[in-house]
């Protein structure tokens, strides 16, 4: 990979160099050779934005990606517009990485940009200009030509105009001269629109004015002025309950918020009077979104085992960029990254600690903010995203030397990294399925580390095998803890024959004996329970008992899932909805039933089963909104909830005391995935779920319903014998070629046509067959799921010998014959998407 840059000198200013590389967002994957003019020369900086003529009549943003004196061969360079900014915005350490990322996941450097900036950040495709509302034509100092009064005049109609429309109105070519004329004159905004997607949030404050507050006589005699009218009089009160004016002037000079303080239903009408009369006085605050808290606490003491796993990394990262942390469930792991990121902040340098989507608004998060406080920023998915604007300031100012977030903080502007820490480094929630960039950002993490000359640390208790793969050649160090810290212990598994109960008449509400006597048990002391169903491949669905008929997308080729709180079948894949109906659609019978168990069934099941018991359910339905996820966890920490069912999300990384028994409803549903990664996938989902329980003093029980209880892979997991799972699946990992012996990529050809579509994708395997690289074409083979949102998709799967830069050269190639096929009129509406290491 390193080769890719050997080439590339990362000036940060410019010494004399004509030609500047920028970045645009076009689908085109390179960059785009521009000419410096003389006067821009002193200026320009990697990272500033800058305009550009695009083609024959666009003008975009972009961003300056390398300066240097080497001409385009095939065209002659336009010269650069103007520079927008003074500082850059993007740092060169940022482009190296956006262009690695572009090469490397085989998209356009554009793409990279737009998954990078946050969109208030983001610059416009096309570049609009407006009327500065500031602007009075009456009163301008500038006289204005006529064809400044042209545009103006025009953007009298319409708010914006593009640099297309303003040429049109006056019929000449160069129009930047006008514009940039109209803009010195304060007559128009350019640009601008770009910018104001990010507004401060301002609040409205209220405080009584000098006068008032600086005399008690003048305070009476308002009150006075106010007897008998108790709206007016209301406020005041509430006013100075809140603020003691003659005890703590410096309150008042802070003021009230304006919304707080009507916030009892006083009236605003009456508030206005008491400004009007010189009693209050209202102004504007700029506020942080984010909030401010304070560290309330030290790091803990490490624990021995802690302390030395803690000095055996460090030993690591004298000789090695990354280290794994294999650490079992509860055994820690984040009191070391505490230590670590303390450390590496002392010296000056920034961390960034990424953790799976969901798991950034839970626990683990408030644990840091108490030992962090106001240092560290949050980098959530859910964020608006003004308040992903201000985390991006917050790493450029300096504010934060610490963050924690989703995959899509790597990103964020650190100039000076020196530790990037992925927990759970395992979960196939890093990469990014859509759109592109389709990167993984752990192993992205890797890379910016790599720039950043830092470290990398994955923690895990169910490593993926790449990384454990990893270890075991020794290009990662490898740190392993064994047991949970303090004097908790490993819980007890229970096998729960569902076929064998069922022949003894022991199932009931799809239940085992030892699945109800666990949970009872524990409900009689006061404990609590989880109870995990896998999401994926299992969703209820209705289905015709007569005919057989099931409810199917009018989109794609999937049944439609059943919602039984809103009495919806819905499709996952595009969103598409309608009503359960009263009578099958097909055969007019009215015996319609529910197939397969959602969580909602199964809370159902329970409620019948645990009358007495509080129920909880957490998935994609009960947590759709901002705080939905939260609230849940509150209340099941708070111990207002005895059993919470729910999905994959109450895997990650959950830590309550008070869970003392798991139960994964259906064992089976986790070994089945069609995938070559089944086995380590539910090795990790079933350690994982079992490691929320009996995290302190009690120890755990955790019961798995199966019909196969004797699979060898439950017995594994029971055991711990990670290691030995690994050692056999690699066996036929590498029979097979499959990762990590291999490089995947992974191609799909898509278009509305299904004819189409399949002579696209059977083009595409003739023309790959050409490239001479170690490789093995599979496919085309119809998509899992044949068409979704009406396109037809045909996959390819091409594994690629490791050694060499075999994936360098298939990707050059793939790139040209694709440039190809796409030119082929037949082909023009063809879709291909790569994706390089799918998951
Ligand atoms: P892991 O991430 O490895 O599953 P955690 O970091 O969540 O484990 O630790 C498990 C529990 O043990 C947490 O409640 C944590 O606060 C506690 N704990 C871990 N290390 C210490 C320590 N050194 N001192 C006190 N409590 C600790
Ligand atoms: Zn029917
Ligand atoms: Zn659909």
């Amino acid at each position: 990979m390193e080769s890719l840059f050997a080439e590339q000198d990362f000036l940060e200013k410019n010494s004399g160099n004509n030609f500047a590389d920028i970045i645009l967002p076009v689908p085109i994957p390179r960059m785009f050779t521009y000419q410096i003019p003389p006067l821009l020369k002193p200026q320009i900086q990697i990272g500033q934005r800058v305009i550009v003529q695009f083609g024959k009549k666009k003008v975009l943003t972009g961003i300056v990606g390398k300066v240097h004196n080497k001409p385009p061969q095939a065209y002659e360079a336009k010269p650069i517009l103007d520079i927008l900014d003074d500082q850059p915005s993007v740092n060169p350490l940022q482009i190296r990485f956006w262009v690695w990322m572009a090469a490397y996941y085989f998209c356009h450097i554009g793409e990279v940009m737009f998954a990078a900036l946050p969109s208030g950040l983001r610059l416009s495709s096309e570049s609009k200009i407006q009327l500065n509302p500031n602007f009075d034509t009456e009163t301008s100092k500038y006289p204005l030509d006529v064809r400044e009064e042209k545009i103006l005049e025009a953007l009298e109609h319409k708010p914006e105009l593009s640099y297309e429309d303003c040429e049109k109105i006056l019929g000449v070519k160069t129009i930047h001269p006008i514009l940039k004329s109209l803009v010195a004159k304060e007559a128009i905004l350019i640009f601008e629109k770009v910018q104001e997607k990010y507004t401060p949030k301002v609040e409205t404050r209220i405080r009584l004015t000098k006068e008032i507050s600086e005399s008690k006589s003048a305070l009476e005699a308002v009150f006075e002025g106010v007897a008998g009218k108790p709206k007016q009089e209301s406020i005041l009160l509430k006013f100075l309950r809140d603020v003691p004016v003659f005890q703590k002037p410096k309150l008042n000079e802070k003021g009230v918020d304006k919304a707080t303080l009507l916030e009892e239903g006083d009236s605003e009408s009456s508030l206005k009077t008491l400004i009007k009369n010189g009693v209050f006085e209202s102004f504007k605050h700029v506020v942080n979104r984010i909030d401010d808290e304070k560290a309330v606490r030290e790091a803990y003491e490490l624990s021995s085992s802690q302390a030395t796993a803690f000095e055996e990394i460090k030993t690591h990262f004298e000789s090695k960029q990354s280290v794994l942390l294999h650490g079992v469930t509860g055994s820690g792991k984040t009191e070391i990254y505490i230590k670590l990121i303390q450390e590496v902040m002392e010296s000056g340098s920034q961390v960034l600690l990424l953790l799976p989507e969901i798991a950034l608004t839970t626990q683990i998060v408030s644990r840091l903010k108490k030992v962090f406080g106001s240092q560290m920023g949050v980098y959530h998915s859910k964020y608006s995203d003004n308040e992903r604007v201000e985390v991006w300031n917050g790493v450029l100012s300096g504010r934060f030397s610490f963050v924690v977030g989703v995959r899509s903080s790597i990103f964020l502007p650190f100039d000076s990294l020196g530790l990037l820490i992925v927990d759970e480094e395992h979960e196939p929630s890093y990469k990014q399925f859509d759109p592109a960039p389709r990167f993984h950002a752990r192993d992205a993490a890797t890379m910016l580390a790599y720039f950043h000359q830092a470290r990398t640390l994955l923690g895990s208790a169910t490593p993926s095998f790449e990384s454990y793969f990893n270890a075991t050649q020794g290009k990662y160090g490898y740190v392993e803890i064994n047991h949970r810290f303090g004097d908790a212990r490993m819980p007890e598994y229970h096998l729960a024959d569902l076929s064998a109960d069922r022949k003894k008449n022991l199932l009931k509400l799809d239940s085992t004996r030892m699945m109800r006597e666990k949970i009872q048990a524990a409900l009689d002391k006061q404990q609590q329970v989880l109870i995990f169903q896998n999401r994926r491949g299992y969703s209820p669905y209705i289905q015709c008992e007569d005919c057989g008929w099931t409810g199917q997308c009018v989109q794609c080729d999937v049944s439609l899932t059943y919602h039984q709180f809103a009495e919806e079948m819905r499709c996952h894949y595009c969103g598409y909805k309608e009503k359960v109906p009263q009578s099958c659609p097909a055969c007019g019978s009215t015996q319609l039933t529910t197939m397969g168990m959602g969580t909602e069934r199964i809370e159902e099941c329970l409620s019948l089963l645990f009358p007495e018991a509080r129920m909880g359910r957490m998935d994609l339905d009960t947590t759709r909104n901002k705080y939905g996820y939260q609230r849940l966890l509150d209340e099941f920490g708070a111990g207002q909830i005895d059993i919470l069912v729910g999905t994959q999300m109450i895997t990650k990384g959950l830590d309550f005391g008070k869970v003392t028994v798991v139960g994964i409803w259906d064992g089976d549903r986790i070994l089945n995935f069609p995938d070559f990664r089944a086995g380590e996938r539910a090795y990790q989902q079933i350690t994982q779920v079992a490691g929320r329980a009996g995290r302190r003093d009690i120890k755990g029980q955790v019961v798995i319903q199966s019909r196969n209880p004797d699979n060898e892979l439950f017995e594994k997991v029971i055991r711990g014998e990670y290691y030995e799972f690994f050692r056999q699946e690699m066996f036929d990992r590498k029979k097979f070629y499959y990762p990590p012996y291999v490089k995947l990529v992974k191609i799909t050809t898509r278009h509305a046509d299904f004819k189409v579509a399949e002579k696209a994708a059977h083009a595409l395997h003739r023309e790959m067959a050409t490239i001479q690289a170690k490789k093995i074409v599979l496919g085309p083979e119809k998509g899992i799921i044949a068409r979704i949102k009406n396109q037809y998709q045909y996959e390819s799967m091409i594994k690629l010998d490791r050694g060499g830069n075999t994936l360098a050269i298939f990707k050059e190639n793939l790139a040209k014959i694709l440039e190809e096929l796409q030119s082929r009129p037949e082909f023009r509406s063809v879709r291909w998407v790569v994706d390089v290491d799918p998951s």
